[in-house]
């Protein structure tokens, strides 16, 4: 059974979790992505293959990780042409 706790979405509008589709991840996320911006060459294609929509794209055509929303599956990483993306452990960073 899923539980809800509305306090962990504070600060967030609930359409903006509507628009992303995805659901707005709390502290179970177990790994996460971190982009080595020396090797991005800014191709968009982790922005394409991420499921939660939760890459976007910043002025400079740069991806760039919206943590509220990555559930972490390492599809980014799999898919980056230049190994530019590693998942990291949360206690990590
Ligand atoms: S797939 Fe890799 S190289 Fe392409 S934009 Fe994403 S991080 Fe950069
Ligand atoms: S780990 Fe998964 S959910 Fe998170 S940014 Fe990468 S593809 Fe998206």
């Amino acid at each position: 059974m899923m539980v809800q706790d509305k306090s962990l979405i504070k600060g967030l509008a609930l359409n903006d979790i509507a628009v992303k589709g995805g659901k707005y991840v709390a502290n179970w996320r177990a790994y996460k992505p971190e982009i080595d911006y020396e090797k991005c060459v800014a191709c968009g294609l982790c922005i394409s293959y991420c499921p939660e929509a939760a890459i976007n794209q910043t002025d400079d055509k740069m991806p760039k990780i919206d943590y509220r929303f990555c559930k972490g599956c390492g599809i980014c990483a799999n898919e980056c042409p230049q190994k530019a993306i590693t998942m990291i452990q949360e206690d990590e960073s």
